[in-house]
């Protein structure tokens, strides 16, 4: 392709979508346009972008970055804070529709310094928000396991956690996908390679990590999620996007760290020698390096699971409270719909042409309370109904 493509005005609110022939879409980011689409033979529309430069005349296929969305049977395009554009996907499922493609985001302009090319992120919309994950670290057999097995039995609708990569073998009780994802090292390097982890590093001799799935999957089931990882692990956390409350778990002494780690009977001696030399400077660590919100001792067991509680606002009526998010109903639109731009509202128009100006034709998206977004999904989307052009935003649907 050599020449910008033969636009015509799809949506002409505010200029900001328009569709050219077939299933593309683009918008215009600075000097560039950004174009979106492809047919595949089996008529659906592909997703793939291509960046039209009007200052150098030239096409640039970017690196894209995360999962896009799936074939689809056409989408419209509206261009979101000259740094992300929203795709609306046509003919998908209620909780598949809504994507957003980072154009200029923190994340991809930093991930254009890492790569030396040109970079787009795709991120999954999503409705309503999710509670803060919350960290926590500690030196190996200070009892974060137990504390957390806890926390999930008792509060089984609220809490997820998140099931960590590892190269170490398994334990005799242990199960792939529900502890660990245990992994081979060359697979789980590449993974790395490709950005597909929030965090990782190497503890007691094996690689750990984090993938941002596992984080984005809990937070999905509208469950809040919980970390059981290292303090290197932690620090990365910290340094990233990822909004946290971290929690560094203490041990009463020494002795009783060795104590229970010899008592669990999972480890051979090198290894527990190993975790007990690491431990030393994992408490050090959590209790100087200003990374942990809070330090709890784990003494007595019963005591420290309520100050965790505590912690972590769980009085009764905390926790009985509790309602999941996001509203599990995703948006259900029609194939013919056709999309807007007005302030910060998306209007989608789910009618027909003639009964535009009746009721429940028009659906409102609020971005103003956008958060996350690649490597993650995006969250914090409102969705409205409009039950008249006149009444304004009146019915929320979630
Ligand atoms: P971690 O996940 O931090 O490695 P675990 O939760 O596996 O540690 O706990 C290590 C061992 O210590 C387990 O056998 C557990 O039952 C025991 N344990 C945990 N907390 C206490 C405590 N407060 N007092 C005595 N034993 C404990
Ligand atoms: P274990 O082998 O006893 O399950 O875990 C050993 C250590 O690895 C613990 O300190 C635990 O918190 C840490 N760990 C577990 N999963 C992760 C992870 O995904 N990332 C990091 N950085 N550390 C982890």
């Amino acid at each position: 392709m050599g020449e910008a493509p033969a636009f015509c005005f799809d949506n002409l609110q505010n200029g900001f979508s328009f569709k050219s022939k077939g299933f593309e879409t683009s918008a215009d980011v600075g000097d560039k346009t950004f174009v979106i689409g492809g047919a595949n033979s089996d008529s659906t529309s592909y997703i793939g972008v291509q960046i039209y430069d009007k200052t150098t005349c030239k096409w640039v296929i970017p690196t894209v970055l995360g999962t896009k969305p799936k074939p689809c049977k056409g989408h419209s395009t509206i261009l979101l804070n000259e740094d992300r554009i929203m795709i609306i996907i046509k003919g998908s499922t209620p909780d598949d529709c809504i994507w957003f493609l980072e154009v200029d985001t923190k994340y991809v302009r930093e991930q254009k310094k890492v790569l030396g090319t040109e970079v787009v992120a795709w991120s999954k919309g999503m409705r309503g928000d999710a509670e803060k994950p919350v960290v926590i670290s500690g030196p190996s057999g200070v009892g974060k396991g137990t504390l957390i097995n806890m926390l999930m039995k008792e509060f089984p609708s609220m809490f997820g956690f998140s099931v960590s990569h590892t190269t170490r073998a398994p334990r005799g009780n242990e199960n792939n996908g529900v502890h660990y994802h245990f992994t081979d090292r060359s697979v789980m390097e590449k993974d790395i390679k490709d950005g597909k982890f929030l965090e990782f590093a190497s503890v007691h001799g094996n690689l750990y990590g984090t993938s941002i799935e596992a984080v984005e999957a809990v937070a999905d089931s509208g469950k809040r999620c919980i970390l059981d990882i290292d303090v290197q692990g932690a620090r990365s956390v910290r340094a990233s996007s990822l909004e946290a409350i971290f929690i560094f778990i203490c041990p009463p002494s020494m002795r009783q760290l060795e104590e229970r780690l010899r008592a669990r009977g999972t480890e051979t001696e090198e290894q527990i020698l190993k975790r007990l030399r690491n431990a030393e400077a994992e408490i050090e660590q959590g209790k100087s390096s200003g990374i942990f919100d809070h330090i709890l001792y784990n003494d007595n067991l019963v005591e420290c699971y309520e100050n965790l509680k505590e912690l972590l606002g769980l009085d009764g009526s905390a926790a009985t409270n509790h309602k999941p998010y996001p509203d599990p109903k995703g948006i259900d639109l029609p194939l013919n719909h056709t999309v807007s731009k007005i302030d910060n509202k998306i209007l989608i128009n789910c009618g027909t042409p003639e009964l535009e100006t009746t009721s429940k034709n028009l659906i409102a998206l609020d971005v103003l309370g956008l958060k996350g977004g690649a490597p993650g999904r995006t969250r914090g989307l409102n969705v409205y109904s409009i039950d008249s052009f006149s009444d304004g935003l009146n019915e929320k649907l979630s």
